[in-house]
């Protein structure tokens, strides 16, 4: 028997008791993990499968390394190895193979008849022209270079700005979100101001504003795999800042179809991941998580709140990723999973394999094309109106109504207890989401029940769950909380 420290992941945190690190004893990996889950019943399904089987889309590592390389489960352990449980996270806040002499495109093949720089640009990048690893030749690449940010979020808004600064010639932006006062919390391209406007025109505003020479191309519509390959195609490299499971394989399954590096970066609470995933010379996303988590078990960054700073940081090293890209420039993060935990002030790397079974990117791949991402990531298809999502619903000035009559239902307030705190409905119960499962009995059987969360999205899961689990008659309020203050109770705030 060897003690081995296990990292667990913020994701799962609140499943094994608050704990980061539980030191445990047992002469395998698996001993140790399967230890931990026998502890904390709640975190028992999010690492293991109705069958006992380890999830897919939970990594482990051994020290740094992947216990699927290891034996798996079956890795011996000694005294002071960390064993690191890595939960795959979204959040963050789209052909035909173009083919280069060595395989893969040539963003920066020289042309003869480029134009020198002018005196206005000499002065703007003097910084990076006094530097020998970049120098005139250098700028020049970045300045013939094409960069696509999936996302102008949390992730997208500080790649932006630096990839514009640094003098990047064209960025292409995707992104059909409007501004929302709490994005202003980490979204540094928007001011108070732009509220209400659509993200991506301020976007190209800010960002031409900050260089005139970096050409902004916005896409205003959500990434799909009708349009993705054709959006995708004309970029050097591939910024991933979004912010839920089907647009990140989606990214990742176009991008190596078409051969160019996909930068990824994601951020949950205080923790961060960053990678480059380049099926041309390493693993792509999909082979280290071959499959999304259960869409039950996924916290959007809505609901699980984020450190403000945060996505600032990881999308600023996507942004130096890309740059190093651009320049083929010093030791990219290809085959290498950063992890950045803000509140322990911690950086640790761990190595990721190319998975010799990948459906994608081995060999032996079956999938050649992109496939339908809502439903392989089981999430209601984003695209499809409200009026299609199977949950009933029901409008805020009929459940005041039905509150006000002698039959009202029973009322659920899935969201988190700091959400709770900041406003509810006077005769709500609260169950945040991830305690739903356990704390069914809370819930009268055969009375009428409604969830709301804050607009919608995890009551509607939640709703879900309570079918599945037998309940009957369960409603979601539509636009959940923030449509009750908007049309109900004015005096409860929307956020
Ligand atoms: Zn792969």
């Amino acid at each position: 028997m060897a003690k081995a420290a296990v990292k667990v992941p913020a994701p799962l945190r609140g499943f094994a008791g608050g704990a980061s690190e539980v030191v445990l004893e047992g002469s395998t990996v698996g001993e140790v993990v399967r230890a931990l889950a026998r502890a904390n019943p709640a975190l028992e399904r999010h690492l293991f499968t109705a069958e006992g089987r380890l999830r897919t889309s939970v990594t482990i590592y051994l020290n740094d390394q992947d216990i699927r390389f290891l034996g798996r489960e079956g890795a011996p352990l000694k005294d002071g190895d960390i064993v690191s449980i890595v939960p795959a996270i979204a959040g963050g806040a789209p052909a035909p193979r173009r083919k280069a002499p060595h395989g893969r495109p040539r963003p920066n093949a020289k042309s003869s008849r480029e134009r020198a720089f002018s005196r206005e640009e000499l002065s703007r990048y003097s910084r990076h022209l006094s530097l020998p690893e970049i120098g005139v030749a250098g700028q020049r690449k970045l300045r013939r270079a094409k960069v696509l940010l999936v996302g102008a979020g949390g992730l997208g808004a500080p790649a932006a700005l630096y990839l514009a600064a640094a003098g990047v010639g064209e960025i292409g932006l995707v992104d059909f979100d409007s501004v929302e006062l709490s994005n202003l919390q980490r979204q540094v391209l928007y001011t108070t101001s732009d509220v209400g406007r659509p993200k991506i025109e301020r976007a190209k505003e800010r960002v031409e504003a900050l260089n005139p020479g970096t050409r902004v191309v916005p896409y205003p519509q959500r990434l799909t795999a009708q349009n993705a390959l054709d959006i995708l195609r004309p970029y050097d490299v591939i910024v991933d800042g979004s912010d839920n499971f089907p647009t990140r394989y989606l990214v990742n399954d176009a991008a190596v179809l078409l051969r160019k590096p996909d930068v990824y970066g994601s951020v949950f609470r205080f923790e961060g991941q960053l990678s480059v995933f380049d099926a041309e010379r390493g693993p792509c996303y999909r082979c280290l998580y071959p499959e999304p988590p259960p869409p039950e078990l996924v916290p959007s960054c809505a609901e699980a709140g984020v450190l403000g700073v945060l996505p600032g940081l990881i999308g600023i090293l996507q942004a130096t990723e890309t740059l190093k890209i651009l320049l083929g420039r010093g030791t990219s993060m290809v085959g290498r999973l950063l992890l950045f935990d803000a509140l322990g002030l911690e950086f640790r790397e761990l190595k990721v394999r190319k998975n010799p079974r990948c459906v994608l990117c081995s060999p032996r791949a079956s999938q050649k094309g992109l496939i339908d991402y809502p439903a392989f990531c089981g999430v209601p298809d984003p695209a499809a109106g409200p009026s299609e999502r199977v949950v009933p619903q029901v409008e805020p000035e009929a459940l005041r109504a039905e509150l006000r009559s002698h039959e009202p239902p029973f009322v659920v307030d899935v969201r988190g207890r700091g959400e709770w705190e900041i406003g509810h409905l006077p005769a709500a119960h609260l169950i945040p989401k991830e305690e739903l499962s356990e704390r069914l009995d809370e819930i009268p059987r055969g009375a009428k029940l409604v969830l709301y969360c804050r607009t919608g999205v995890r009551s509607t899961a939640a709703t879900r769950l309570l079918l599945d689990r037998g309940f009957e008659n369960v409603r979601v309020l539509r636009g959940g909380i923030n449509a009750w203050a908007e049309r109900v109770d004015r005096s409860l705030p929307q956020y």
